[in-house]
């Protein structure tokens, strides 16, 4: 099989991973799998059970994977322990869905952009994460995923805080590069789908829990009153998904936002009057595409949304 990938020096920013051939959306750039798994109990705090078993799995690591991993990113935690500071600066954690932080060497050395030209599929199946394209990758060209999380994204200023106080660096990634008008038209758009995905949170409960793991960002006060009408909710994410898509996003961010259109207007289909079923299905059937086609390279195939996904859009094709 064809390298699609290698590892050299990114200016600026330590190691990176460049294009070694042109890259489509949706291709395999690289697999990886996890070769440390920390239990999540003892993630919080300054546990020293956590330093225990980071050391104890590291001195498991084969000498290779050793050299691999003191290689990496260390972060700005400060540790005493060199390996600790690299565990605490590229372990992912997801306890809303995993039951374990991983590490991944490989994909450890992808740097973040906020116009990322590719991402993770699930990091928490340990034998096989990949790193797909969401775009176009010329030869040559880096490799970005986005360290940022669906919720947190907002202007320039926000991000640069996040990055600064989460991860230690400043970012200078094409966006964030931007100036004048465009800067404050890509600041518009970031916080308008900041600002939506909170109001759509309330009705996602995974979100609220991620932004509490991650240091330095405090999630904003829901200060509109009661839950989102179903008509809201088809609204807000339609508009997510179009002002991503403005800022030249791709992938499972604007996947994500087609499905819950087409959810959350599947859910008011009983209550419509027959006249205007068949539109609806219709532009539920065109969601539901948008959404598989975005979201189902990243996405496992034996994942339960996704299946239930699919069975609905063919469903809505007939
Ligand atoms: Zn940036």
């Amino acid at each position: 099989m064809t390298v699609r990938y290698e590892v050299k020096p990114s200016p600026g920013k330590g190691m990176g991973v460049f294009a070694k051939v042109n890259i489509k959306p949706d291709d395999i750039i690289l697999h990886d799998q996890a070769r440390m798994k920390i239990p999540v109990h003892v993630y919080y705090g300054d546990d020293p059970q956590l330093m225990e078993q980071v050391h104890t799995h590291f001195e498991a690591l084969s000498q290779a994977h050793k050299q691999e991993y003191l290689q990496l990113y260390q972060g700005r935690s400060g540790h005493p322990s060199k390996i600790m500071r690299i565990y605490l600066a590229v372990s992912f954690h997801d306890p809303p869905r995993g039951t374990h932080a991983v590490v991944h060497l490989k994909l450890s050395l992808v740097n973040h952009s906020c116009r990322p030209n590719a991402e993770f599929s699930d990091v928490h199946n340990e034998q096989d994460t990949k790193l797909i394209g969401v775009r176009k990758i010329k030869k040559g060209e880096e490799v970005f995923v986005s360290y940022c999380g669906y919720h947190m994204n907002g202007d320039r200023a926000r991000r640069q805080k996040f990055f600064k106080d989460g991860f230690g660096f400043e970012c200078k990634c094409e966006t964030c590069s931007l100036t004048g008008y465009a800067l404050m038209l890509s600041d518009a758009r970031r916080t308008l789908y900041r600002e939506l995905s909170i109001r759509r949170a309330g009705a996602s409960p995974t979100l609220p829990e991620i932004c509490n793991l991650i240091p330095g960002i405090k999630r904003a006060p829901n200060t509109v009153p009661g839950a989102l009408t179903d008509h809201q909710k088809v609204a807000y994410a339609f508009i997510t998904a179009k002002v991503m898509e403005a800022e030249g996003m791709s992938g499972a961010i604007i996947g994500d936002c087609y499905l819950a259109c087409a959810q959350n207007l599947l859910a008011q289909v009983n209550d419509m009057a027959p006249l205007i079923v068949l539109p609806t299905i219709k532009l539920m059937h065109e969601w539901f595409g948008l959404s598989i086609k975005r979201i189902g390279a990243v996405r496992n195939s034996s994942n339960d949304d996704l299946q239930a996904m699919i069975e609905f859009w063919s469903l809505s094709r007939r």
